[in-house]
């Protein structure tokens, strides 16, 4: 016998965007969602998506993301197709109130690397910490709206945020300013980092292209490994969320040229680390980040 109030599949379904009179999220991948983390606070449930370790590439939605995107009331992702297997569930239009937004939105066009217009620009811009605040904008917005009453403390949060990451931005600039001008080059497995590059002044290599859905070629490689050989590159990086095979052919292909060339270190790409790790949130990630890339090309990252 079913006892009242038990059946409650029909009375969830109604109420599927209240959790707990929260505002319910969903973030697609961890820096999007630690961002509404950040200024959401207590006042918002936040579901992640994608884990750490989790490659955005090439990660399909299972049937409880699914219902998780559909019990939203909002859906905050990062665009630019990085979330390249759903990108068709992203762009649908959500019913009544419901909103999916993309935060690489808030990029200004002449800003974003690639083809904006075409839906082919590069889209890591978690990785100028400028274009990631800018984007911080888009997620206060639509959070003031929902819940007007919290209006001052989103406010509040948002631009203290915003001026954590002004400054982490100038710490990473100061850091990699000390690396010796002539070893600025920066190899990883893919190529995620020509935002990061281009805004803290690196020369960028990636072994695969913009997604990690093509394997890199031979051609690649040893043009790679040309270069380190002549610019006498110290290290190279594996990436958190692509598997190393990748970066152990230039090493090996180094090696063959009597050069010596060794992993400076594991760098947070396209997720963040794992819950009580250095990179569990964005600011932690990237300050990893600067911090392992300073020190293997011959920088000092000193606070
Ligand atoms: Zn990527």
């Amino acid at each position: 016998m079913a006892l009242p109030g038990c059946d409650s599949t029909d009375s969830s379904t109604a109420k599927a965007p209240s959790h707990s009179g929260k505002l319910v999220v969903v973030a697609t991948t961890g820096m999007v969602a630690d961002m509404v983390r950040q200024i959401g606070g207590e006042q918002v449930h936040v579901e992640q998506l994608m884990r750490d370790g989790v490659d955005p590439h090439l990660y399909r939605p299972n049937t409880d993301d699914v219902k998780a995107i559909r019990a939203a009331d909002v859906v905050f992702y990062n665009g630019f197709k990085l979330e390249g297997r759903m990108s068709d569930l992203l762009s649908l239009k959500p019913i009544g109130k419901k909103k999916h937004i993309a935060l690489a939105d808030a990029i200004p066009k002449e800003s974003a690397l690639g083809d904006p217009e075409h839906e082919t620009a590069d889209p890591h811009i978690w990785m100028d910490v400028t274009l990631w605040s800018a984007a911080t904008q888009l997620i206060e917005r639509e959070l003031k709206e929902r819940i007007p009453s919290q209006s001052e403390v989103f406010t509040e949060r948002a631009s203290q945020l915003r001026d954590r990451l002004g400054k982490l931005d100038a710490l990473g600039k100061r850091w990699i300013e000390t690396i010796p001008t002539h070893q600025r080059i920066l190899i990883t497995s893919h190529d995620a980092f020509r935002y990061f590059g281009r805004r803290y002044g690196l020369q960028v290599e990636g072994i695969q292209g913009v997604s990690t859905s093509s394997e890199a070629g031979l051609r690649r490689i040893r043009e790679l490994v040309d270069m380190l050989v002549e610019k006498k590159i110290p290290s190279v990086f594996v990436e958190s969320s692509v598997p190393p095979k990748s970066v152990h052919s230039i090493m090996e292909g180094a090696a063959e040229k009597k050069t010596t060339v060794s992993i400076g270190g594991e760098l947070y790409s396209d997720a963040m680390g794992p819950i009580g790790s250095d990179a569990e949130t964005y600011e932690g990630m990237m300050k990893h980040n600067f911090r392992i890339i300073t020190k293997a090309l011959g920088g000092e990252p000193t606070e």
